[in-house]
């Protein structure tokens, strides 16, 4: 099945009971047993949820896995990855990324004796100097956040795969719909689904996606030992955001690519972070792994005071000043203050994260009032 069959019909059958087209919610904690241990497949909610299970078959099809687990939010779901590791292991990951998975590996799994190496993972030979015998992962963020850097996955898995070490690709930015890890060696998919997957700034959730079942099987005990798994309601919210997944990522390329061009000719504008240039480093790789360059960008202002970076960030109404990403409405955000405040400052300035920096989640309104709201911003 093509794409946008997969996206209406994944995990969603009419239900048996009432042939209701939509899944429904099944809002309920336990499920009543005929005898001791003869059930329907379904004991207590931690364990199973038939509207869960519909999502998490839904979150398979869309990233071509034989496998996928629902958590309660996109750090949740990283959380339960780290918990394949033992004290002593190492994980290899990017220096430039999402800001609550670096304060999740750097304040909670550093203090339980996991190790982590920062590299640029956009360039091979950093990544396959950084192993030892005790690296146990790698993880991977591509596009980054903010900074729109590359990493080749397919490049990266065979690293991995040559030393059996785990791969996970935090696959937020791009969405299912232009990149899909799997396909390309990742042994585990992870997603932020509070972004594109749901797509409408209204529900918090984070999933796995994956094809090996011992890894499976592993991620499944995590999550119902942990439990941190998502409410009914918000299964539903991000069951019905991927319905319409391909429509809204169209208009989120569309959008991205109108305004990084707009953005890239401004007078006031130094600098542009779009992997959709020609002349962006990773520009190559960004074109054989993903479909299209998608709704996310970064820019510098010429003036780099933080004076004038906050009097953009301040002066727009279309785009709203707020954390997240990945919803209909257009958002501006300063990740120095925001995202990122939690690394460090001089950690932050050496990856190319500078004070005044600011991103774009471009959201699905038409391209013209996004473009006014931004030139009067800026003007
Ligand atoms: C938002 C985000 C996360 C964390 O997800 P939550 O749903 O907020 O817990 C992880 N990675 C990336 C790239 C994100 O944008």
């Amino acid at each position: 099945m093509k794409t946008a069959t997969v996206y209406i019909h994944a995990g969603t059958t009419p239900d048996p009971s009432t042939g209701a087209i939509m899944t429904p919610i099944y809002q309920t904690s336990t499920y009543v047993q005929e005898a001791p241990g003869v059930n329907k497949g379904f004991e207590y909610a931690r364990s199973q949820n038939p509207t869960r299970q519909a999502l998490e078959e839904a979150y398979a099809a869309i990233e071509h896995g034989a496998f996928g687990l629902a958590f309660g939010s996109g750090v949740a779901a990283t959380d339960a990855v780290m918990k394949l590791l033992n004290p002593g292991d190492e994980v290899i990951c990017g220096n430039d990324m999402y800001g609550g998975t670096y304060r999740l590996f750097s304040k909670i799994y550093e203090r339980f004796g996991i190790r982590f190496q920062y590299v640029d993972t956009g360039d091979l030979t950093q990544v396959a100097a950084a192993f030892s015998p005790a690296t146990k992962l790698v993880w991977v963020e591509t596009p980054t956040n903010p900074l729109m850097n590359i990493t080749d996955i397919a490049g990266v898995a065979a690293l991995t795969k040559a030393r059996k070490v785990m791969l996970c690709v935090d696959n937020t930015f791009a969405s299912p719909y232009l990149q899909n890890p799997l396909d390309l060696g990742a042994d585990i998919v992870m997603h932020s689904a509070t972004k594109y997957l749901g797509g409408h700034s209204d529900v918090i959730q984070g999933a796995l996606m994956m094809n090996d079942p011992a890894i499976r099987e592993q991620l499944y005990f995590i999550q119902k030992s942990s439990g941190a798994v998502p409410g009914p309601m918000d299964c539903f919210l991000v069951l019905r955001g991927i319905k319409t997944l391909h429509l809204r990522m169209q208009r989120h390329c569309e959008n991205g690519r109108a305004i990084a061009h707009y953005l890239r000719a401004h007078p006031k504008v130094a600098r542009v972070y779009w992997c959709g240039f020609e002349d962006h480093p990773h520009h190559a790789v960004a074109r054989q792994q993903m479909r299209d360059f998608g709704g996310m960008l970064s820019f510098e202002l010429k003036d780099e005071s933080l004076e004038a970076a906050k009097k953009v960030l301040s002066s727009t109404h279309l785009f709203s000043l707020a954390e997240s990403l990945g919803g209909v409405e257009s958002l501006i955000n300063h990740p120095a203050s925001m995202t990122h405040a939690s690394i460090p400052r001089e950690k932050r300035l050496a990856n190319g994260l500078s004070d005044t920096l600011i991103r774009l989640s471009v959201g699905v309104e038409d391209a013209d009032d996004l473009i006014q709201d931004l030139a009067q911003a800026l003007g």
